[in-house]
């Protein structure tokens, strides 16, 4: 496993940034210039030999200070590049970040993930090495990699137009984009034995015995919350670490946290949702330890029931041997409740307003129905570009059962760097204020608001109904 990251910082406003940093980096520790920076975790007094400890010892290192300074600090001792640490330098005030060195130890993972903390563009300088290289140069731990020397010119060769084939069995390269072809020039070798690589192959030898001794493999389904991790459950926190392959959305991969070199990322945009969840059942089932991200809690319009369907539609007993699990996470309709006092103090109802896997007639039916029976509600996915419609409809369906002044909460982005928190009238309410980022809570008849001392208002629904019980 990789040493853990350490944030160097040379300023007062570095600090502020480096905090940031550190919140959704885990197991990192802040290191301050002992005369300028009061606060940090620990402090040191000379940047070049810190910096140049850190980098051997092999610690991937964030420096907020100019790319300049760290080059300078470390171009004495820049030999092996195989072996060298993540290096970034980000702007002390936390508006550019530039990854410098570790370009196999996934020096640009990290970079995408603290811009994504900061709310800015990571300055990636590498490209298609960047894309092969970290994958195919990282195997998981139960593979070897026998001849690195090869790999610079394997990697330029690829670039340069020529293909590849494989033989054996590369689990770990499956959403690599490699220009496969049967008859390819350049080949990647998978093979218990001890080979000798050809020139123009690179050989990885597994070194797991398989079959009888081949671990049972996990599936972990989780949800990271809404976005900030403090509102992760620890028990996510730690799938996340031991996971070996991580599936999801790009947008959850990036807010579930920090992955080493040797963790797979399969980002997708693809929609299938059961595509997805077979493609995790087959990870798991040859050992490995997979973990399926969704936002919120994984059990409410996101990926678990996918995946237990997918199982129940199987018949491969090595799919029923995965270990599976479902881990929570905080729905969006929670973590808004919360922040806007108690809406959903007493009964209420998540519905989703999308009819991409539900007709609309049920939707109706649904919102008119609870609406009369006086559920507060949460509704999901409220509305998009080929949706415009719906949410209209279902304002005017709540406004036939609802009082205009009933207390709508729009949450946006809650949990994120962009959070709003909107507390409005339901005769207010238009499609206008909200989007597919957005969860709306819509109070039921005893839903009231009051004022806060310091702006905005407490909006909740009491736990009695019909008479206020005497207190
Ligand atoms: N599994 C997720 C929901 C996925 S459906 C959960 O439990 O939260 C996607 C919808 O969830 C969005 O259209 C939006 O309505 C809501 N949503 C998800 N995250 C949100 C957030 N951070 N802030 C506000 N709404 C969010």
């Amino acid at each position: 496993m990789m040493a853990s990251p350490i944030i160097l910082v040379l300023s007062a406003l570095g600090l502020q940034t480096a905090l940031q940093i550190k919140s959704a980096l885990d197991g990192s520790t802040i290191y301050g210039l002992d005369t300028r920076v009061e606060g940090a975790d620990e402090s040191f007094e000379n940047f070049g030999d810190t910096v140049r400890q850190l980098y051997q010892a092999g610690h991937p290192i964030i420096a907020l200070c100019s790319a300049g300074i760290i080059i300078r600090s470390l171009a004495s001792i820049l030999e092996n590049k195989g072996a060298e640490p993540p290096v970034l330098a980000v702007a002390d005030d936390g508006s550019t970040v530039v990854p410098l060195l570790g370009g196999t130890t996934g020096v640009n993972i990290l970079a995408r993930q603290i811009a994504t903390i900061l709310n800015v563009p990571a300055a990636i300088t590498t490209s298609g090495e960047l894309r092969f290289g970290t994958c195919l140069l990282n195997p998981p731990p139960e593979f070897q990699l026998k001849n690195p020397g090869n790999a610079k010119k394997f990697i330029a060769d690829m670039l340069a137009g020529k293909t590849v084939r494989i033989e054996g069995s590369a689990p770990w390269l499956a959403d690599a984009r490699l220009p496969l072809n049967d008859e390819g020039e350049l080949l990647i070798r998978v093979t218990p034995d001890d080979v000798v690589a050809g020139e123009n192959e690179l050989v990885f030898q597994s070194t797991a015995q398989v079959d009888q001794t081949r671990p049972r493999g996990k599936l972990s389904v989780i949800g990271l919350g809404p976005g900030n991790p403090d509102f992760m459950v620890p028990a996510v926190k730690h799938a996340l670490q031991q996971a070996q392959d991580i599936l999801g959305y790009e947008t959850y991969i990036r807010m579930a946290g920090t992955f080493r070199p040797n963790q797979t990322i399969h980002a997708t945009d693809n929609r299938e949702e059961m595509q997805r969840a077979r493609h995790a059942f087959e990870l798991a089932a040859t050992g490995r330890s997979v973990v399926m991200v969704s936002s919120g809690d994984p059990g409410v319009f996101a990926m678990a029931a996918a995946v237990i369907e997918a199982l129940h539609d199987s018949d491969n007993p090595a799919w029923h041997s995965v270990e599976l699990e479902i881990l929570p996470g905080v729905s969006a309709a929670l973590a808004a409740a919360s922040k806007s006092g108690a809406p959903l103090g007493h009964d209420f109802c998540i519905i989703s307003l999308s009819d991409n896997l539900k007709p609309w007639e049920i939707i109706e039916k649904r919102i008119s129905l609870a609406a009369e029976a006086d559920f507060a509600f949460a509704f999901y996915n409220p509305i998009s570009k080929p949706r415009p419609w719906q949410l209209p409809r279902a304002i005017e369906l709540l406004r036939q059962h609802r009082n205009p002044d009933t207390p709508v909460v729009l949450g946006r982005d809650i949990g994120r760097p962009a959070e709003t928190l909107r507390t409005i009238r339901l005769e207010d309410l238009t499609p206008e204020q909200v989007d597919m980022r957005t969860v709306i809570i819509v109070g039921s008849s005893l839903t009231r608001s009051f004022p806060k001392t310091d702006g905005g208002e407490w909006t909740y629904t009491p736990r009695w109904y019909g008479i206020k019980p005497d207190s």
